[in-house]
């Protein structure tokens, strides 16, 4: 069936009725297609059914929404490779990548389905019989970037239907539409108005998180906007998850070995071309094994293949927009000025598309804009230390805490540092690496609350206490 790029307001498809979003392909800066921005009478509309729809779906058995999700999981597989074509072509990562973005994402819908909140019994004593019991929220707004458009939706929804809520979802204008044709999809196969999506920008995300019909925000994007909702979910006290910017640093300690350790480092950084929260944003290298890491990374760099997304040999694709671009070009002009040493790449490849190689800048410090500042692109800058302790506490003054990482041949060494990182997340010999059955979420402006695993589920419901006297 053709896929028409519409939102679903109450299990409906309908085109947007406010002004246009040119929805661009990254790698040709061609147009894909035009959509139109929901109006504020479908964003209440979307609402409206949500709520409707709640006082069905929160009386739904647990048996009833895993054979939902069971069904959500059939649907995407049967149409994985449509999607992953589509996140390609507005996103711009290569298809491999594409694919496997689908892949996690029916993993973590099956993962889900393992999960439960059950209640219990916290007394049962002469006097009294306390339960506890865990009750949905009500319609929860899920608002999602451009990098990662199916898996970060995915991971939004999933759990809050699974505890019994409903959903409008609203994608980022630069790459709504595998999120609405997922959507779509998910239509399909639950009841209307479970999950509504609706499209724009700043506007219709102001509108969703003053709403006072919304219960709970949960939003992966800058901690600009996440400060913007945070003071909007203040109207009607709503709960908020906040996944929110990172600039994560990596430690590589004195004994690493840099040839083991190198292309997983590489990997851990340049992850969907840097466009991801919890990559290595900035690298902290020991004096004695400096040289040979800048080496060694410079040389997994050249072997990229920069390129359009659907070219088979093509491992690198382009950055996801301009005003992205625009940062990262800013930030190694600045990194340059300051004295940075460009191992390689540095500059925006010629031609259409928004390609920049991986670049690896060396000789930096703590101040310099490119260490202190997000990227989040296809550069990375690298710093020379020689005491670890001094190094881990002049990392902890960035106001982020999302990920990190310390990689040693020691491990139990690594291990005792662990406690002195300010990070939601700590890695040894690892990084980025996010699964369903582990909280992740970051401190300090990387945001609260955590996503994933029981914890994650738990934060779309409430706890609810009967207290039933005997006497
Ligand atoms: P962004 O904050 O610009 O946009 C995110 C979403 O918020 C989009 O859907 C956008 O339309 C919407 N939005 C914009 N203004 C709004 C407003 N005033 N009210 C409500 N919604 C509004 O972020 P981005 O550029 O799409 O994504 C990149 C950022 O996301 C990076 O900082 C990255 O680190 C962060 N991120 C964090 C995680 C995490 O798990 N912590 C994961 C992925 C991305």
């Amino acid at each position: 069936m053709m896929n028409t790029y519409q939102q679903c307001i109450d299990g409906k498809l309908v085109s947007g009725a406010d002004k246009v979003i040119n929805v661009i392909n990254p790698a040709t800066e061609l147009p894909i297609t035009e959509i139109h921005e929901s109006s504020l009478a479908q964003v209440n509309a979307a609402v409206r059914s949500a709520l409707n729809v709640f006082s069905y779906w929160k009386k739904t058995s647990e048996e009833e929404r895993n054979n939902t999700l069971k069904k959500i999981s059939e649907v995407i597989a049967e149409n994985k490779t449509e999607l992953a074509e589509l996140i390609t072509k507005e996103q711009g990562k290569p298809f491999g990548l594409a694919m496997l973005e689908v892949d996690a994402s029916i993993g973590w819908v099956n993962y889900t389905i393992s999960l439960s909140l059950p209640s219990k019994v916290i007394e049962d004593s002469a006097e009294r019989v306390v339960e506890q019991h865990y009750r949905p929220l009500g319609v929860i707004a899920s608002i999602t970037p451009w990098n990662w458009p199916i898996m970060i939706a995915i991971w939004h929804i999933i759990p809050a239907i699974k505890a019994g809520n409903t959903v409008v979802i609203k994608p980022s204008n630069y790459t709504p539409l595998s999120t609405l044709f997922l959507i779509e999809l998910i239509n399909r196969v639950i009841p209307p108005g479970v999950i509504n999506s609706v499209v724009g920008d700043a506007v219709v995300g102001d509108a969703l998180s003053r709403h006072a019909d919304i219960s709970k925000i949960v939003f992966t994007g800058s901690t600009a906007t996440g400060q913007k909702i945070m003071e909007n979910a203040s109207i009607n006290l709503k709960r908020l998850t906040l996944e929110l910017g990172g600039n994560d640093p990596a430690f590589v300690l004195a004994d690493a070995d840099v040839e083991l350790l190198a292309p997983r480092i590489f990997q851990a950084a340049f992850l969907n071309m840097g466009q991801t929260c919890a990559a290595i944003k900035r690298l902290y290298v020991h004096e004695s094994i400096y040289e040979a890491m800048c080496e060694k990374l410079c040389e997994i760099a050249k072997g990229s293949k920069v390129g359009d997304g659907f070219d088979a040999e093509v491992t690198f694709g382009p950055v996801q927009n301009l005003a992205q671009l625009t940062i990262v070009e800013n930030l190694v002009t600045d990194a340059i000025s300051q004295g940075g040493r460009v191992l390689c790449g540095g500059e925006r490849s010629a031609g259409s598309g928004f390609f920049y190689p991986p670049t690896l800048i060396a000789d930096l410090t703590d101040g310099v804009r490119l260490v202190d500042e997000e990227q989040f692109g296809p550069v990375l800058p690298i710093i020379k230390f020689s005491d670890p302790y001094e190094a881990i506490a002049e990392a902890n003054k960035n106001s982020n805490g999302l990920g990190s990482s310390v990689w040693s041949a020691d491990t139990d060494y690594a291990s005792s540092l662990v406690h002195r990182i300010e990070a939601g997340t700590t890695w040894i010999n690892n990084h980025a690496e996010v699964l369903p059955n582990c909280p992740f979420g970051g401190c300090k402006m990387s945001g609260f609350g955590v996503e994933f695993g029981l914890d994650g589920l738990k934060e779309y419901a409430r706890i609810h206490i009967v207290n039933k006297a005997k006497a």
